[in-house]
């Protein structure tokens, strides 16, 4: 072990290092085509290699083209840079290395209790087994939804485990343009077709409209389908817009729908007192689904699924063999009987070791600070006469795009298609892009706490340069 123990210095030293100067780094630029090839073509190796000599492969050919997301100038997607005690964690779980299945050890019972801070943090209710930790918000979202299915389906004395869809009407899904691909391609796998998941329009905010929600339902059942499902957002990945939750738990109480809520990104808002108000209601959902891989910085993989009645949950996905059984599992059982996987990671360590490093009020600093420096970029973006801000900012997420005057809007749409990758290009800092309503649109989402108003300011004079660049070239070409 004493190789192990030099190895495991060296790789400490190199994580610290690395963490130290992504600050001072491009925050991405496109890998070295020699070097992008001899990963791809790496060939299987027959003969072992020493610890040090991987130590240094790690280092020098593959820690040097990281995705960016641990920068403070990166606002791509939905990636955070990773918790430094969530970083130490992995290694400790890895070595531990169990299945956290079930069982009597310490990594099970840790995901009961992080599941409940999880809870705890967003102001989720938490019956006892009402959750479990996920790979992310697409799995969490299968999970309840699945669960939402099989209720719908029971309500019509139909069991679902054991007859499948055969027979069933078809059971009708609702959530508005806005809505995370996950939802569809839930509701795709649990074999409901995407013909029945309903496009509910939002008004202005962006946010789900209650009224056309409401006509949608009733006509529905005019037509002799089952609505069963509604699911709300808590921050939209294209705005970061929040659903009005309490008008539509009224709805859904009295139609008998399930209410799932899309936290995914946006959850953990609520803990920003300064934002919180919009959260109203989202403890009234059936299911939540949340990343702490997002928001908390806990490292990827981890998302959760939280369930306002346990054995929703239970009911969908237990299932225990002969060699699986446990008479010592207790009323809770396994884990492995409330989702699909059975060896699962020990997911629970990063998740502790990130919310106990910085606490319940440390977390809620750092995201309040994000969103402190959202609304300043939106107010940057509205200073701007070349910029124009296309929602409000509701919790950490900027839109905008680039609009110099006298262009045209198809002129407009194609210079905002090719910014983000033009922008990503300069290394200094990183946007993606996406469509709304129709519109190519630049997307910037504060996740990192350590940003500062300087970086913001950059970001907008990135995005000037850039169209410049793009204009200039097209004018040349
Ligand atoms: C990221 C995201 C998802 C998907 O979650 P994964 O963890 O990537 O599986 C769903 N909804 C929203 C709003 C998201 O931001």
């Amino acid at each position: 072990m004493s190789d192990f123990r030099t190895a495991a210095r060296a790789t400490a030293d190199l994580v610290a290092d690395y963490l130290d100067a992504v600050p001072d780094r491009p925050v991405w630029q496109p890998m070295d085509p020699a070097e992008r090839e001899a990963l791809l073509a790496a060939p299987l190796p027959e003969l072992g290699t020493a610890l040090p000599e991987l130590v240094e492969t790690i280092e020098q050919r593959i820690m040097p083209a990281p995705m960016g997301n641990g920068h403070p100038r990166f606002f791509g997607w939905v990636n955070s840079a990773p918790a430094p005690a969530g970083v130490l964690a992995t290694l400790a779980a890895a070595a531990m290395n169990p299945s956290s299945a079930g069982g009597d050890h310490a990594d099970v019972h840790l995901e009961r209790a992080v599941v409940r801070w999880i809870a705890e943090l967003v102001g989720f209710p938490h019956p006892a087994g009402g959750g479990i930790l996920t790979s992310g918000t697409s799995m969490a979202t299968i999970l309840c939804l699945t669960a939402a299915r099989n209720r719908a389906a029971a309500r019509l004395g139909h069991d679902l485990r054991a007859d499948g869809l055969t027979g069933l009407p078809p059971l009708i899904a609702y959530a508005t343009a806005e809505t995370h691909s996950c939802v569809r391609k839930a509701v795709e796998l649990l074999g409901l077709g995407s013909r029945h998941l309903r496009t509910v329009p939002s008004d202005a905010d962006g946010r789900l409209d209650t009224a056309a929600l409401a006509t949608a339902v009733a006509e529905d059942r005019a037509a002799g389908l089952v609505p069963f499902l509604v699911v709300a957002s808590a921050g939209t990945v294209g705005t970061g817009a929040v659903d009005a939750f309490h008008p539509i738990a009224d709805l859904c109480e009295a139609e008998g729908l399930w209410l799932h809520v899309d936290g995914a990104y946006g959850a953990f808002g609520v803990l920003d007192p300064a934002i919180a108000g919009q959260y109203a209601g989202m403890d009234r959902a059936d299911s939540l689904a949340l990343d702490p891989h997002k928001w908390l910085g806990v490292p990827v993989d981890c998302g959760c699924a939280l369930v306002r009645e346990t054995e929703a949950l239970r009911g969908a996905f237990s299932l225990v063999p002969s060699y699986l059984r446990d008479e010592a599992a207790g009323e809770l059982g396994w884990f492995s009987e409330y989702g699909m996987e059975q060896t699962r990671p020990f997911r629970s360590l990063k998740v502790w070791a990130t919310i106990a490093h910085r606490g319940r009020a440390g977390i809620a600093a750092d995201i309040a600070r994000c969103t402190e420096l959202a609304r300043h970029l939106g107010e940057l973006v509205e200073a701007d006469p070349e910029l124009e801000l296309l929602a409000p900012v509701r919790t950490s997420i900027v839109a905008f795009r680039y609009r110099p005057a006298g262009a045209s809007p198809e002129a407009t749409d194609e210079l905002n298609r090719e910014l983000p990758v033009a922008v990503q290009r300069r290394g200094n800092v990183f946007v993606t892009g996406a469509l709304l309503d129709g519109r190519e649109m630049l997307r910037a989402c504060l996740l990192n706490a350590a940003t500062t108003e300087a970086d913001l300011k950059l970001l907008v004079d990135e995005v000037r340069l850039a169209a410049a660049g793009l204009t200039r070239h097209r004018a040349e070409s």
